[in-house]
C-alpha cells in the first residue's frame, strides 16, 4: 500500500456531486482523490446549456461547467484521477476500493456516481445505438443536420434536449406515451412554438428499424391500439436514469429503484461513507442540488475524520 493509495477521503464519481464534494473537501486540507469513471463532468457535460446553475445568468456550456468545477477543486489540491471503480469493501476502515489501477483504501468514501439513461427495451435499439439511436444530444445531435429527428420522452430531458436538437435537424418530433407532459412551463411553452417541432402523443415505439442505419419507427397508439410505421433518421431516447450503484448491492441500504439512502448528513448506513448526487436522489436530480449534496457529503466526512481520528487506539 503505497501513500496516494491509502486516502482520506475517496470520491467515486466526478459530476456535480462529486467534483463539489471534492472542492470541500480539499479545502479542509483532506487531500481527496478523485476517480472519474466513465464520465467526467457526469451527465451535466451533456447537457448543450444549463440556464438553471446559479451564477450564470445567460447560462453554461455543460462541459465547461464540469471543466470550472474541477479546476476549482484543484486549486485548493484534490486529484482527478482517470479511473473507475469496480468493486468495494465496507466491512472494514479503511474501506477498499478496487479500481482499473488496483486497489485504494479510504478513511472515508463519497459516492457520487450519478446515474445512466433508461433504454427503451424495444427489438433493434441495442443494434442501431449509435448508428441512428442515442442518448445523448450534446454528443451527437451535430450528426443530424438536415435529418428527420424523434425525441422519445415527456420530462426535461426530452424537451430540452429536443430543442436543442433543432439546431441541427429539418424536424424535430416528440412522442410521448401520455398525452400530458412532465416537462416545466416554460420548456413546454419553448417547444410547442418551435416551428420545427411536432408532437405525438398517447403513443409509444415498439420497434427501432434500420440496417446499417436507423430507417423508421414502429409506433402504437396505446388509446386506439393504432399501429403505424413513421420515417426518421435518428431516435434520441430521454425516458429517465437509473442510478449506479450495482456495486454497492448488499453492502449499502437502497431503496427498490436501486437508489442509494442517505439521511439529511448524506450519510449511508456505513460509518464513514456517504452517497451525493443522483446516485442517491431520486426527487431532485439537478446540477445545483447534486452540488450541494456534495458539499453537505465532504462537510460531513472531514466532521467524522477530525471526531475518529481523535480517538485514541
Ligand atoms: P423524467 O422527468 O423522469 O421523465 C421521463 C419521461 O420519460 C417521462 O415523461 C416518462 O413518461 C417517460 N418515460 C419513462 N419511461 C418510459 C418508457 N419506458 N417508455 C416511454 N416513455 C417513458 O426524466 P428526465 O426528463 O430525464 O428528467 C430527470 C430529472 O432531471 C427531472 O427531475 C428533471 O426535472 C431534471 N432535469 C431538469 C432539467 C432542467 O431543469 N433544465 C433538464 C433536464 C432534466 P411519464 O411522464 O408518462 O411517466
Amino acid at each position: 500500500m503505497t501513500d496516494n493509495r491509502h486516502v482520506k477521503v475517496l470520491i467515486l464519481g466526478a459530476g456535480p456531486a462529486g467534483l463539489s464534494a471534492a472542492l470541500y473537501a480539499a479545502r479542509a486540507e483532506l487531500e481527496p482523490v478523485v476517480l472519474t469513471g466513465m464520465q467526467l463532468g457526469g451527465q451535466a457535460a451533456l447537457t448543450h446549456t444549463i440556464e438553471n446553475y446559479p451564477g450564470f445568468p445567460e447560462g453554461v456550456g455543460g462541459p465547461q461547467l464540469g471543466e470550472l468545477f474541477q479546476k476549482q477543486a484543484e486549486r485548493f489540491g484534490a486529484k482527478v484521477e482517470f479511473d473507475m471503480a469496480h468493486e468495494v469493501d465496507f466491512s472494514q476502515r479503511p474501506y477498499k476500493v478496487t479500481a482499473d489501477s488496483g486497489d485504494y483504501f479510504a478513511e472515508t468514501v463519497i459516492i457520487a456516481t450519478g446515474a445512466s439513461p433508461v433504454h427503451l427495451n424495444v427489438p433493434g435499439e441495442v443494434e442501431l445505438t449509435g448508428r441512428g439511436v442515442s442518448y445523448c444530444a450534446t454528443c451527437d445531435g451535430w450528426f443530424f443536420k438536415d435529418k428527420k429527428v424523434v425525441i422519445v420522452g415527456g420530462g426535461d430531458s426530452a424537451f430540452e434536449e429536443g430543442l436543442f436538437i433543432t439546431r441541427y435537424a429539418s424536424s424535430v418530433t416528440l412522442i410521448h406515451r401520455r398525452n400530458e407532459f412532465r416537462a416545466g412551463a416554460i420548456l413546454q411553452k419553448r417547444a410547442k412554438e418551435h416551428p420545427k417541432m411536432n408532437f405525438i402523443t398517447d403513443t409509444v415505439v415498439t420497434e427501432i428499424i434500420g440496417g446499417e442505419k436507423l430507417e423508421a419507427l414502429k409506433l402504437k397508439n396505446v388509446v386506439t391500439g393504432e399501429e403505424s410505421t413513421f420515417e426518421a433518421d435518428g431516435v434520441f431516447i430521454f425516458i429517465g436514469h437509473t442510478p449506479n450503484t450495482q456495486m454497492f448491492k448488499g453492502q449499502l441500504e437502497m431503496s427498490d429503484l436501486g437508489y442509494l439512502k442517505v439521511n439529511d448528513k448524506m450519510e449511508t448506513n456505513i460509518p464513514g461513507v456517504y452517497a451525493a448526487g443522483e446516485a442517491a436522489d431520486a426527487t431532485f436530480k439537478q446540477v445545483v442540488t447534486s452540488a450541494g449534496m456534495g458539499a453537505a457529503a465532504a462537510i460531513q466526512a472531514a466532521r467524522y475524520l477530525e471526531e475518529t481520528e481523535s480517538v485514541p487506539g
